[in-house]
């Protein structure tokens, strides 16, 4: 099932950047693996995603040893408080969502004290909700001028969680407006910054961010089925 629920989905990406002239090669495939346990992981690893993305701590730190995300790279997606940044510096590839000052801080002592370089990506609130953590554009703009500021943190782009939307094509203000803050980003040349990654699509939407820019696509319902709360 997962292994043919991946395969579907990278028919459709092609499609969606066929149908906007873009290489198929440019978007990734990041398996947001919440909920599911090592073995499912594996099977999406095997069935062709590109990295794993885990939510919580706990899981990481569980599924990790088992070598669920052996082959791929694996990134940290979910909220991340400070008190469990130790846990997560230097054991994933990538944190794509740093959304506050003080998490971003915390992350730069924790990779200093490592002595490592620790990958990031600044987490847009682009919908500008009270119920959702990350930057505003002001702030993320802000934070990339002041990267040289972090030199065990390299930021390599952005990610966004639009407004639940149940419209047709909803969010594509949303991931307009968050390629625009991309493509600013980008043009300034900041010190320590590598804009290669534009984070944003899931399940319902990820062809509507890929024919906005998106470079990686955040997948979990779509590969694994509807996640149970109840278990
Ligand atoms: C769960 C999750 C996703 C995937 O959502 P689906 O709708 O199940 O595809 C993507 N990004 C983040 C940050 C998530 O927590």
């Amino acid at each position: 099932m997962i292994k043919e629920n991946i395969a579907a989905i990278r028919e459709k990406m092609t499609q969606a950047c066929l149908a906007c002239g873009r290489d198929p090669k440019s978007v990734l495939l990041c398996a947001a693996t919440k909920m599911n346990d090592a073995e499912r992981v594996k099977e999406a690893v095997r069935g062709g995603v590109d990295c794993c993305g885990e939510n919580r701590v706990q899981e990481l730190t569980q599924k990790q040893p088992l070598g669920a995300y052996e082959g791929v790279p694996v990134h940290f997606i979910g909220h991340l408080q400070t008190n469990k940044v130790k846990q997560v510096v230097g054991k994933v590839d990538l944190i794509q969502s740093v959304d506050r000052p003080e998490l971003l801080l915390c992350i730069e002592k924790e990779a200093a004290k490592q002595n490592v370089v620790q990958d990031i990506l600044l987490e847009v609130n682009i919908g500008n909700e009270e119920s959702k953590s990350g930057f505003t554009k002001e702030a993320v703009m802000d934070i990339a001028a002041n990267m040289g500021n972090f030199p065990h943190c390299k930021l390599k782009g952005l990610m966004a969680i639009p407004p639940i939307c149940t419209e047709e094509n909803g969010n594509c203000k949303y991931f307009a407006e968050m390629y625009q803050i991309f493509v600013d980003i980008t043009a300034k040349k900041y010190d320590n910054v590598d804009m290669v990654c534009l984070s944003m699509g899931m399940s319902d939407d990820f062809a509507d961010a890929i024919a906005h820019g998106s470079t990686m696509v955040r997948v979990g319902t779509a590969i694994f089925g509807a996640r149970n709360y109840n278990k």
